[in-house]
């Protein structure tokens, strides 16, 4: 039986996975049980983002769909663990290595993750795909890492998971030649074990950990289709957002002041010749993943929908609160405040998993994984039932909440909670 070698990992402080300025620290044992001569043992900490890009040929020869493969080495540090580094140095070269008598030895290391990727030397700013207008790209985090033999993925897997970010270590034991044995190259035994790193989210100073994101310009969003409520009026759903470009896990979408879904209205083209009933039947909230594979100038593109929100209310649109606008449209406000569930609804609140990974945008230069929202719903028109969605465009999606990297503010007696108020409504 040859040398034994295993890589145990210390636990993350959180249990789950590794963030940012987190020593990966562990022991690597090697179990020897008969003498043996070692020329090396060393420990690495890797890092890959991989991606498997099918391409469709129409010619007939070729049958039918091959694929490109693409890999990003996204870390890579090695320690020696032994022979130690002043015997190492009075022996460089030697072929024979250094003899070990059978026994149990255990070496402890200790890494940090570096904060940017190593591919972005190896191959240069142009040709770092999704990161080349990014400014300063960062480590991105465990996805789909599924790891198999030497940290690739099972590309046969599935379609979705033909990309993947995956980090491991990996333990190394070179033997010494012994004798006058044939083989040709030292033998080589080979560990790895997997770990998860989630990059904590970026301050230098200058860009905040993580701000209330309510400051962006305001955006007006439309539904795709408006439908008919009456001779030449047309109704469709508008939101009006200034922070749908960013959003974390626990922040509240509808509350009111919340700048995210809270200003939700049905907009006629003009005054209508009766006025209109409308009631909100149901609305639905689905997060759209849009995950983009490169490979060789190719891209693939995966789509899928997680469902957030679905709620059947039966809620009326009060008359009292409708908008005349100046170019004769009138709007009618969905009073989200009204709405007991949708006051309460916190993105993510139960830290879901997609298809076995949690809930985050990134970037790395093979793989890009964006979201928008879809926000679906079911009105009631004087008697007469609409569907519509409105779509987002996309939104940074943070997998860490506010509350996980600020200290709660501390309030003090005279504060009171901001008041609402209904702004600009003009009662007709
Ligand atoms: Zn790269």
């Amino acid at each position: 039986m040859g040398p034994k070698l295993n890589v145990a990992l210390n636990r993350p402080l959180n249990g789950e996975f590794y963030v940012s300025n987190e020593p990966i620290s562990g022991i690597v044992d090697l179990e020897l049980p008969k003498p043996a001569s070692i020329i090396s043992l060393s420990i690495a900490l890797r890092g890959t983002s991989q991606t498997y890009v099918q391409i469709t040929n129409t010619d007939y020869l070729t049958n039918g769909a091959f694929g490109t493969r693409s890999s990003h080495t996204l870390v890579h540090q090695t320690q020696t663990l032994f022979p130690p580094e002043n015997i190492r140095e009075a022996s460089s070269g030697s072929k024979k290595g250094f003899q070990l008598s059978k026994g149990h030895y255990s070496y402890a290391f200790e890494f940090l993750m570096p904060n940017q990727l190593k591919c972005i030397g190896d191959h240069g700013r142009e040709s770092s795909g999704f990161n080349k207008t990014t400014p300063d790209p960062r480590l991105p985090p465990s996805f789909n890492s599924d790891v198999i033999g030497e940290g690739m993925v099972d590309c046969e897997n599935t379609y979705y998971k033909t990309g993947s970010v995956t980090y491991y270590m990996k333990a190394a034991l070179v033997l010494g030649k012994i004798g006058l044995r044939l083989t040709p190259g030292n033998t080589i035994v080979e560990v790895y074990r997997a770990l998860e790193f989630m990059p904590s989210p970026y301050d230098n100073g200058e860009h905040p950990l993580i701000t209330h994101s309510d400051a962006g310009p305001l955006q007006k969003l439309w539904s795709k289709k408006d439908f008919k409520v009456g001779p030449k009026c047309a109704a469709k759903v508008e939101v009006k957002s200034p922070s749908l470009n960013r959003v974390f896990r626990l922040d509240y979408l509808f509350q009111p002041g919340c700048n995210k879904f809270d200003q939700i209205s049905v907009t006629v083209n003009r005054k209508p010749a009766e006025m209109l009933s409308i009631k909100l039947l149901q609305l639905k909230l689905n997060l759209i993943e849009i995950v983009n594979y490169l490979s060789q100038g190719q891209v693939n593109a995966m789509i899928g929908t997680i469902p957030l929100v679905e709620i059947n209310p039966n809620f009326e649109l009060k008359i009292c609160r409708v908008r005349n606008s100046q170019d004769g449209s009138m709007e009618w406000p969905l009073d989200t405040s009204q709405i007991p569930e949708l006051v309460r609804y916190r993105f993510n609140e139960t830290n879901m998993l997609y298809r076995g990974n949690r809930l985050f945008s990134f970037a790395s230069c093979n793989i890009k994984r964006a979201f928008k929202f879809c926000l679906g719903l079911k009105l009631d028109i004087n008697g007469s039932v609409f569907e519509t969605e409105v779509l987002t465009t996309i939104c940074d999606i943070g997998y860490f909440s506010i509350e996980d990297h600020e200290e709660l503010p501390s309030y003090v007696v005279s504060d009171v909670p901001p008041f609402y108020s209904d702004r600009t409504e003009v009662a007709i």
